[in-house]
């Protein structure tokens, strides 16, 4: 048989590497930024057109090359970073694979021109597909410009592949935070199709922090510091009660490389522990320093995984300094306030002064009979200046006492909520009677029992279906502000502001601007609190920043889900008794009453024969 085996073509290898390599443009925009860094520049611009689809460019004012060098650093495996292997445990610069540049230059056009500083003349050279196309002499500044163009030109397949150019942008606005937030003292330029979306002067890493993510940051940032002979750590978190309902502003740096690392992410959550939601994530900026020997970042190419020697000890002084210093900054409680699972009352209750107890038994409430009882006074739900609970409640009354057929109006809207109420014929004895119980469900009878149905689930469907109306019949209905609010964002979240603009104004949001990096909101939905619009806004943001990456999703269902969910009663909210019976003829006039918007059960239903069961 003849030997069949041969060596691939340099520029076929290359294309295979640049799979690994580049992934999409913010791979690109990281290595490029990456090598600036290395090439120890002190201002870096990044210039992207359509999401980097069209152009990626850095521009720095480091090192710069020879001729010859600016030649040789297409090459595979061509770097000047470290020349043996044992540099590999002591590295100090961001890249050492010297694979970057060639595999960029095997899946793109790109033109470079670079000079270093002792040098009259720079070198201006074109690449396409790895093969140099043009090498000149050039009159050029100190420092390198990188222009990658028409990414993934001759593979298709990949460049199909790629999201739309806002998803792309998202994606490289992702990485340029990062690498932005591990160097504060090198200033930072990024312009996106011709307009600045960062400008970032040289500074300490709280003004880099608070430059990036908005005025507002400074306020959430409680300082963190320790020095023990394994790391030394420094940096940010933020304040419990900032913390989000979704992971947003997470950030590792190990010697100044972003890293994820669950294992010390968990370190964190656990410092946090009592002191924020189950469901929401604490934000951090945390800077460790190690003796690079001790740790591996070799294992995976693109270089955010690494691995510790131990991993152990880093765990340990991370929890308690993190937990020390929400301590000392004095947003630990002193005593940790009483935790009773069965209550799980949400974080923000802790703050709130003490009410004398309400006890919610309906003292009309009588099991045996089935007519509409006085209500007992309690503490409504409502907000001061929410009708609707009322006027829908008031509405479903009359036709109840009018008309015989009422019951089918609040429940034969729905199948599957319908055969829950087979039998229930006698429609004035529907929802009349109900009681809450633990301050979060709320038991209504029904002829074959009873239903028990979770207060905030309940709520939040109510809520969700009323979004998506207002939303898709554009009808939404807006209080008006007094005052205009002013409310500071950073950049990147006017961005998304801007691009969700449409969507908050159909469920009620009305904006005067919304650009530089303030807006200004003159109306808000009618079931939102003036004091509450930044809190909701923030979550409506990193809701859409979080789900955008995933195009399989409407904006206005997002949206909606997030705001419901923001403003439905809580567990833990006593309800008095026209706001439980409100809340409950609204859910069964829903057309998914069963289900929450995040698809957890709403309601159960105990039958008399199994309430029989448990007196056997
Ligand atoms: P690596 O960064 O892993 O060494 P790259 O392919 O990214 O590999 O770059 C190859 C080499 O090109 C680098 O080692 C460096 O010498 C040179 N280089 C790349 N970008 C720059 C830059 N912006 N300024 C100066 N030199 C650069
Ligand atoms: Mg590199």
């Amino acid at each position: 048989m003849a030997d069949i085996i041969k060596l691939l073509p340099d520029h076929v290898a290359n294309q295979i590497a640049a799979g690994e390599v580049v992934q999409r443009p913010a791979s690109v925009v990281k290595e490029l930024l990456e090598n600036a860094i290395d090439a120890g520049a002190n201002n870096i611009k990044l210039i992207i057109k359509d999401g980097g689809k069209v152009l990626i460019q850095v521009v720095d004012d480091g090192l710069g090359m020879s001729a010859t060098d600016a030649r040789l650093s297409f090459e595979r495996h061509a770097t000047s970073k470290i020349q043996k292997a044992e540099d590999l445990f002591n590295l100090s610069t961001k890249g050492f694979r010297g694979e970057a540049l060639a595999s960029i230059a095997a899946i793109a056009h790109v033109e470079m021109q670079t000079k270093p500083e002792n040098k009259e003349l720079g070198t201006h050279i074109k690449i396409e597909g790895s093969k140099i196309i043009f090498q000149e002499a050039s009159v050029t500044p100190k420092g390198t410009s990188m222009a990658v163009k028409n990414l993934f030109f001759n593979i298709l397949a990949r460049r199909n592949f790629l999201k739309s150019n806002q998803v792309e942008l998202r994606h490289i606005t992702d990485e340029f935070h990062r690498v932005a937030l591990a160097h504060p003292t090198i200033a930072f330029h990024f312009y996106n199709n011709g307009s600045e979306l960062f400008n970032l002067p040289s500074d300490n890493y709280r003004k880099r922090i608070v430059n990036i993510f908005g005025a507002r940051t400074n306020q959430k940032l409680v300082p963190v510091e320790e020095e023990t002979p394994i790391v030394v750590i420094k940096g940010f978190i933020t304040k419990p009660e900032f913390a989000k309902k979704s992971r947003g502003e997470q950030f590792f740096f190990i010697n100044n490389r972003f890293v994820k690392s669950p294992y010390l992410h968990h370190a964190i959550v656990a410092a946090f522990e009592g002191l924020i939601k189950s469901d929401s994530y604490p934000g951090y900026f945390l800077y460790l320093e190690v003796d690079p020997a001790s740790i591996d970042i070799n294992i995976h190419p693109t270089k955010t995984e690494v691995k510790f020697d131990d991993e152990h000890s880093l765990y340990a002084i991370l929890r308690s300094t993190v937990k020390h210093s929400l301590g000392q900054f004095n947003v630990a409680p002193a005593l940790d306030f009483e935790h009773d699972p069965n209550l799980q009352t949400p974080y923000e209750f802790k703050n709130k002064s003490v009410i004398q107890p309400n006890v919610t038994v309906n003292s009309g409430f009588n099991p045996f009979q089935e007519t509409k009882n006085t209500p007992t006074a309690s503490r409504s739900y409502q907000k001061p200046n929410t009708q609707s609970w009322e006027s829908s409640y008031v509405g479903h009354e009359s036709k109840m006492g009018a008309d015989d057929s009422a019951g089918s109006i609040s429940f034969e809207s729905d199948i599957i909520t319908g055969s829950i109420f087979e039998g229930e014929k006698e429609s004035t004895e529907a929802v009349t009677t109900t009681f809450q119980i633990r301050r979060k469900y709320i038991v209504t009878t029904i002829k074959s029992g009873m239903v028990v149905i979770d207060q905030s689930r309940a709520h939040q469907r109510v809520l969700y279906e009323k979004f998506l109306k207002n939303s898709t019949v554009q009808q939404a209905v807006s209080q008006q502000l007094l005052f205009p609010l002013y409310i500071a964002f950073s950049k990147s979240e006017i961005i998304a502001l801007q691009e969700i603009e449409d969507i908050l104004v159909s469920i009620g949001f009305l904006f005067e601007k919304i650009e530089g990096e303030s807006i200004t909101v003159t109306g808000v939905p009618l079931l939102v609190a003036e004091s509450e619009v930044g809190m909701i806004l923030d979550q409506l943001i990193s809701d859409y920043q979080q789900e955008i990456t995933d195009e399989s999703f409407s904006h206005t269902d997002i949206l909606s889900k997030t705001l419901a969910k923001t403003l439905a009663v809580k567990t833990g909210e006593t309800l008095d008794n026209a706001s439980q019976i409100a809340l409950v003829n609204d859910l069964f006039a829903c057309k998914e009453a069963m289900v929450s918007p995040f698809n957890k059960p709403v309601y159960i239903t105990i039958t008399e024969n199994d309430i029989d069961k448990k007196f056997i």
